[in-house]
């Protein structure tokens, strides 16, 4: 079911939920069948990570080119523990459990799923 799942990160207390999503971060950056892309841009800035976590750094990305296949949109999320990165950051819902995300304007069109959903997916698929 879309958008009716618990938020991962709910079931943690407040000062374990960075590693916990870093954990995941690692989980979905190290999975065999991951592919993650960025745009040619955003792999230019120095320093860049993704989706808010150290674990996607520049490095473990290739370029993202036009008409790539895309299975979600992996975003940043914005609560307390995530800032705004971006001035024109766009907002959407995760698909999975609806907390609230941060992307950038260019982001290719696709579902946007927050770290934790993403790698309970792929958990899940992997099982
Ligand atoms: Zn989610």
């Amino acid at each position: 079911m879309i958008g009716r799942r618990s938020d991962v990160l709910s079931d943690y207390p407040l000062a374990k939920r960075l590693a916990k999503e870093q954990e995941d971060a690692k989980y979905i950056r190290d999975h065999p069948e991951s592919s993650m892309s960025a745009s040619k841009a955003s792999l230019k800035r120095d320093n860049n990570t993704w989706a808010g976590v150290a674990a996607f750094a520049a490095k473990h990305f290739r370029p993202y080119k036009s008409g790539d296949k895309v299975d979600f949109i992996v975003c940043a999320r914005i609560d307390l523990d995530h800032p705004l990165y971006f001035k024109d950051n766009k907002f959407a819902e995760c698909i999975d459990c609806r907390c609230q995300l941060q992307y950038r304007p260019d982001v290719p069109k696709g579902e946007k799923i927050c770290v934790c959903c993403c790698a309970r997916r792929m958990r899940e698929e992997t099982k």
